[in-house]
């Protein structure tokens, strides 16, 4: 039993209707860990990403942040409903990169990049614009300040996105797949931008990828998702190199 969690699920279980996505799931991720969530496709990967960004009500359990739930425990209608204070305080630490970049169209990649800082943070203008830059010179993209959406490659788009979360000065970044939507050479730019994010800052990082690759390079750890559920989790050299369960092995062959 360790007290030192930074993000914790606890008995948390997500139904679609007769389906249950997640399977009284528990997991501790530290402060500052690298965890990458590998699995096949719907084994409820993204969902566990998009519970922690509260972008889903759980049915069941508990996920905490730093120690302060960010769900209430059950309701008299029977669901777990997120407290709204934690919910805000919570989702204010945590960013989140998608597979398709959702940017706004009609905003050059500085603009997008300094949007939230000033709706949500409170920050001027001015010093939004200032982070923005910085940012988006850290991603490699310091020429493309007043370039649209549309006139920047998949994987520049994809940096860019990776900028506007940072913005957010964010504790937690939630990756999925991000580099899914690319052409195969446009990965190796947003993966190294991951991986100096994840050697240069402080950051508490899930990925779900697909990517044995750069799972096996960049993560502390390796969940392995299989019907909702983490059926085998380790460093990469025990679930890549020594795989126990028969699913696991099963999956990495099929990938690798
Ligand atoms: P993964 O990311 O591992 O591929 P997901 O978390 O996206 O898996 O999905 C897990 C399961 O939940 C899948 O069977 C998917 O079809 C189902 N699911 C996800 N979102 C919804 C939803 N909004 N309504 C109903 N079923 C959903
Ligand atoms: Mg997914």
């Amino acid at each position: 039993m360790t007290t030192s969690a930074f993000v914790r699920f606890s008995g948390v279980t997500k139904r679609y209707g007769d389906l249950t996505v997640l399977d009284r799931l528990d997991l501790d991720i530290g402060w500052n860990e690298k965890v990458a969530l590998i699995g096949p496709s719907g084994s409820g990967k993204s969902t566990l990403l998009r519970m922690l960004m509260l972008l889903e009500e759980i049915d069941e359990g508990l996920i905490e942040v730093d120690g302060r739930p960010l769900t209430h425990m059950q309701g008299n209608d029977g669901l777990v409903r997120a407290n709204e204070r934690y919910k805000r305080e919570g989702r204010s630490r945590i960013g989140m990169v998608f597979q398709n970049f959702n940017l706004f169209p009609h905003m050059t990649a500085l603009q997008n990049a300094a949007e939230g800082p000033v709706s949500s943070l409170g920050l001027s203008k001015k010093e939004s614009h200032a982070r923005a830059a910085e940012l988006l010179s850290m991603v490699g993209l310091g020429d493309k300040l007043d370039h649209y959406p549309a006139q920047l490659s998949g994987g520049q788009q994809q940096r860019v996105a990776i900028a506007r979360a940072l913005a957010m000065r964010p504790q937690i970044m939630l990756f999925d797949e991000v580099t899914s939507a690319l052409d195969p050479e446009l990965c190796g730019e947003v993966l190294n931008v991951i991986r100096q994010l994840g050697d240069e800052h402080d950051l508490t990082m899930l990925m779900v990828t697909h990517q044995m690759g750069f799972a096996k390079e960049f993560a502390d750890r390796i969940c392995f998702f299989s019907e909702g559920k983490i059926v085998e989790q380790g460093s990469p050299e025990q679930v890549f190199g020594n795989p126990q369960h028969a699913r696991t092995q099963a999956f990495l062959r099929a990938v690798t």
